[in-house]
This record gives structure tokens, sequence and C-alpha cells, in this order.
């Protein structure tokens, strides 16, 4: 069973799930005021080239919030053939599971919801106070009796958030996680940092606290491409997650505030993947997009949640991916690791 804001589902029927998005998120509060003209103004045609540059060089750029838009982004991806979502927005950035719910029912999309806490700097002082057992209570309250208040339940841990190097709340929060994760059953998302290996750290971690390392995935591993540290998360079984599909930024070195340097690029991310399924690693692979960025939709003039299954499949197609190994990674591996173990 998956468990989705409308209730629990089988897997039949899904296709092309996307693990790891955010339909309704705001990062504003972690980006850090650049001296440039644009920083405060709308993103609009006439500035869109800065963000493809650096994507936080309009601030505006960090918040994704109208449900109109989302509606019409997440058709979009049905109308490309895909029908899950998972929305992994934990409660300190933007998760609104009313909001989810009505773009569920408007798209007969499914959509999964997160919980638990993301990264340090995006957590209230208040939060940061809770006990370990508190924080643990909130996940396993949202899993299976509904979120704030509702009935409407998450169906999937994180993402998780922990940074360059783990800090104190990180390692509390993502103690608390890994314990709801062994009671649970339900899959779990782990935001590593971009830039070193303290992923791999964590995915350490989170078993010594418990956690199944199967239903474990390290997210963001796509942006190096560092094969030492993405073999080192595998062989502890874990599913590696290249989820910044649509993302090839070179960023600055002036502008390396929240982003620490430049990202791979689509292409490199295929022929990664190719020689991991040529390894035996293709039952631990995700591939998804991880929008939290007005520019990667459509609306704004990106290339929206349909684009790993509308430009990604092909390419992978061109890469030499057989249909049988694209099957695998688009939709069996994202329901198994979604599915309550
Ligand atoms: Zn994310």
């Amino acid at each position: 069973m998956i468990t989705t804001v409308r209730g629990d589902i089988t897997s039949e029927g899904l296709k092309n799930v996307l693990p790891h998005e955010h339909l309704f998120s705001d990062l504003r509060p972690l980006v850090a005021p650049i001296d440039d003209e644009d920083f405060y103004k709308p993103l609009s045609l006439s500035n869109f080239g800065k963000v493809t540059r650096n994507p936080y060089a309009i601030l505006d750029n960090a918040l994704i919030g109208d449900a109109d838009v989302v509606t019409k982004e997440v058709n979009a991806y049905k109308k490309s053939g895909g029908n899950l979502i998972a929305d992994v927005t934990t409660l300190d950035f933007g998760r609104d599971p009313k909001l989810l719910l009505e773009v569920s029912e408007r798209t007969d999309v499914h959509i999964v919801a997160g919980c638990g806490f993301y990264v340090d700097g995006s957590v209230s002082e208040q939060n940061k106070a809770l006990s370990k057992d508190e924080i643990k209570d909130i996940i396993i309250t949202d899993l299976t009796k509904g979120i704030n208040g509702t009935d409407i339940r998450a169906g999937v841990i994180g993402e998780i958030g922990t940074g360059m190097q783990m800090s104190d709340f990180e390692k509390k929060s993502l103690k608390a996680a890994s314990e709801a994760q062994a009671e649970t059953g339900y899959g779990m998302h782990i935001h590593a940092c971009l830039w070193n290996r303290e992923g791999l750290n964590a995915l350490k971690f989170a078993v010594e606290c418990g956690a199944d390392a199967q239903k474990i995935c390290v997210d963001h591993a796509d942006v190096l491409l560092d094969e030492d540290y993405i073999l080192g998360v595998l062989d502890m079984g874990a599913y590696i997650e290249f989820d910044d599909f649509g993302k090839e930024f070179y960023v600055d070195r002036k502008n390396r505030n929240l982003l620490l340097g430049s990202f791979a690029t689509d292409k490199e991310r295929c022929q990664f993947i190719k020689k991991l399924i040529e390894r035996g690693y293709k039952k631990q692979i995700l591939v998804t997009n991880d929008i939290c960025l007005k520019s990667m939709t459509h609306t704004y003039g990106g290339w929206g949640y349909d684009h790993v299954v509308t430009n990604i499949i092909p390419m992978m197609e061109d890469f030499g991916i057989s249909a049988n190994d694209i099957d695998t990674i688009m939709t069996q591996n994202p329901i198994r690791f979604l599915e309550r173990g």
C-alpha cells in the first residue's frame, strides 16, 4: 500500500512516479540577499537569464505557492504519462496538506505528502527545542492519523535535512525520523549535502538508529556525481537519487552562498546512470526533478514536472538504456520505495 493525500492505494496502474518533488514550497528564508537590482523583483522574462546561472539571484524564484499554477503544472505531468508525485516538502518550508489534496482532486494525480524537518536553517527556534521523542511523535502522527489535525496523512518521511556537517538539531531530527521509519515501515528521504560525502555519514547514522537501509533514499547525488560516494551509499543497500534533472547551473564564484558550486548536466547524469545499471545497481536508482524553483515550471519558462518523462526518458534511450530498465527506474523503484514495508 502507498499512502496518498486521498488515502491508501495499491500500486496497480502507477506509471512514471516522481519520488521527490515540491508542489508548494518556500525556500526564501534560506536565501541570502545578493547585490543585484533585480533581487527583490518578481521573476520575469527580463531577469530569467540570471536564474539560469544562479537560481537564487531572484528571491521570488524560491517560492512556489499558487494552486492554479500548480494544478496546471501537475496536469502537464499527467498528460506526459505519469500519475503519482511525492511532495517531500516538510512542515518548516511550506508543506500544505489541504492544497495538496485540492490539487490531487482537481487533477486526479496521486500525491504523497512528506513529514519531519528539513535543514537546520529552515527550522524555527521553537521547533529546534523539541525533544527527539516529540519530533518522532509528530512524524508518526502525520503518517498514521493526519497532518495538523486533518485526516490527510503523510506517506513518506522527509526530506529530512542534513547539512555540510550534521548540526545537533539535524542529528536529533534524523534520529527521530529513523526510529519512526523503523516503527512504521515508510520510506525515508535524506536530504544530503550536495557538495561533500556527509550523506553517507547520515545514512550510517540512520541505520545505527534502527532505520532499514533498503527504505532510505539518499538525495541529490547528481550534482557532483562522486563515484566513490555513490557506491558507498549503494553498497549499504539504500537508494541513490538523481533528482536534479533540469538543474544544470553554473554558479559564479561571487554568488556561491546557498549553492557552493556548479551542477552536472542531464547528459552526464544519464551516462552515469547507464554505468550504474551495467554494474548491477538498477534497482536502487531513483530519478526525479526535485522542483523547488518557479523557473523550473512551464508557467515561468521551465521544463515542468514532466521533464524527466518528456525529455529524460528519450535521453536515456539515446544512451542505450533499455525500455525494461527505464521501467524499473521510473516506475518499479519509486513504487517499492514508497510502499509501506
Ligand atoms: Zn527536495
